[in-house]
């Protein structure tokens, strides 16, 4: 199981790396400083594992050295009976107005590349 995960995360890291080198290089920069992550709460992706792999995979590339920044959205699961949009607690996806169960995720499971930093 824990090695899916570490699949999973090495994966992302290389799209990632792929995303920020293409814009490198559009921009012209030699070095990239740092690179803003969005990865919500819903996305099962961890920000420690997604370092390691950074450190990992941009070695030698001008991405090498850059800071990670991680911004986590909250959870956000809307009722599909009254709209109510709420924060879930633990495992109960319950509407907290109606106690529906019929509830969608409306945010919290994105993750991408907010911005990046080069020189
Ligand atoms: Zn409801």
């Amino acid at each position: 199981m824990a090695s899916r995960v570490r699949m999973h995360e090495f994966g992302i890291t290389e799209s990632i790396i792929n995303i920020v080198l293409d814009k490198a290089k559009e921009a012209e920069a030699n070095r990239v400083t740092k690179i803003s992550l969005v990865a919500g709460e819903l996305s099962g992706f961890v920000p420690d594992c997604i370092q390691f792999y950074f450190e990992f995979l941009s070695k030698g590339s001008p991405a090498e050295g850059a800071t990670l920044h991680f911004e986590s959205p909250p959870a956000q699961i809307r009722c599909r009976d009254c709209s109510t949009v709420f924060h879930p607690q633990d495992t109960v996806w319950t509407c907290p107005s109606c106690q529906s169960e019929s509830v969608e995720i409306e945010g919290g499971r994105e993750l991408y590349v907010k911005s990046i930093e080069v020189e």
